[in-house]
């Protein structure tokens, strides 16, 4: 699909929903309210659903508009943000299939195309990035407020512009959003650096309970819904704690298995080689080649077993 597409559907579109994954993070928050508060500029009927919204996030202009239900289905148009699967939408998926028209802007190579209008580029390291182009196609004033929103996809979705798949333009469109008011040094600490009580204290248990296999080329660790309720944890406070065992020396794959009401989620980031998107459509999952992840229905011991072994095969 071009672009053409993207702005035909909008134009004819009167009423448009706004959806993202399930647990999102920074670049799916982020996003979805750059294009909730674009629509809005153009003079579009729009709604934003977002089931929960992690604490770090909720600095973020237009915040405060985001549904956490649907009250109507029948959208004409839905436009999906920084989604690889309709799975993925969860307890939105409904919302999408009732819609007449819909669009899916999205950056992850193991996307599957599952809207009217696919718009995925797996080299953008954000999906934010993918959407500065859109707008700027659309002709829409990339406000301050805006802005924000676009750079906290950026910044959360390459860890602050360290990891290999940053290019020039993630340079070039932090610097362009400077110049429109974004206060980079901002967005950067409430996003990126201050960390909540809850989290703080999972990372304690986490790093507990870390072990190195396979001659340290695997990190494992894991949380259950017990640790979450014992330190009050919410929605987003496990965000970062894979990277722990990532971040150390001789390690290429580290594992973090996190307990949720579905089973066990998994998250994988590698740091040279393993494509763990790879490892994780194995189970149904995906992501990108350095951070993927996917859903396990077993008990953790099972899961545990699973995951390693099948990551052992990649090394
Ligand atoms: P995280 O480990 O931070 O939850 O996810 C890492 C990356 O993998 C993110 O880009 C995320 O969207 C993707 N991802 C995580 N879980 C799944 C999953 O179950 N299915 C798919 N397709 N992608 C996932
Ligand atoms: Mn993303």
């Amino acid at each position: 699909m071009t672009l053409d597409n993207i702005a035909e559907e909008i134009n004819v579109a009167k009423n448009i929903a706004i959806l993202t994954h399930e647990s999102p993070d920074g670049d799916a928050i982020g996003t979805s309210l750059a294009m909730f508060l674009a629509l809005k500029q153009i003079g579009k009927e729009v709604d934003i659903i977002i089931p929960e919204v992690p604490k770090a996030y909720r600095f973020l202009p237009g915040v405060d508009e985001i549904k956490t239900e649907a009250d109507k289905s029948n959208y004409d148009l839905v436009i999906s943000l920084d989604c690889a699967d309709l799975k993925r939408l969860s307890d939105n998926s409904q919302i999408f299939e009732e819609a007449k028209r819909t669009i899916n802007i999205d950056h992850h190579g193991s996307n599957k195309m599952f809207a009217d209008f696919n718009y995925v580029d797996p080299a953008s390291p954000a999906c934010a990035q993918i959407l500065i182009v859109v707008l700027n196609f659309l002709n829409i004033k990339i406000t301050k407020e805006i802005g924000s929103c676009l750079l906290t996809g950026i910044i959360t979705d390459t860890g602050g512009f360290q990891y290999s798949g940053v290019n020039a333009e993630t340079f070039e469109f932090t610097a362009w959003l400077l110049n429109r008011g974004v206060n980079v040094s901002e967005v950067y600490r409430k996003v990126f650096q201050i960390k909540t009580m809850p989290h703080f204290e999972l990372r304690k248990l986490v790093i507990d309970r870390l072990e190195f296999l396979e001659n340290n080329k695997i990190a494992f660790t894991y949380i259950t819904e017990e640790d979450e309720l014992k330190v009050g944890a919410e929605n987003g406070d496990h965000e970062g704690l894979v990277e722990i065992g990532r971040d150390i020396e001789g390690v290429e794959v580290s594992i973090l298995l996190h307990e949720t009401e579905k089973g066990f989620k998994v998250s994988l980031r590698s740091n040279d080689y393993v494509n763990v998107s790879d490892v994780c459509l194995m189970f149904g999952g995906g992501g990108h080649p350095r951070a993927a992840g996917c859903l396990l229905q077993y008990p953790l011991e099972q899961a545990k077993q699973k995951i390693i072994n099948e990551v052992k095969n990649y090394l």
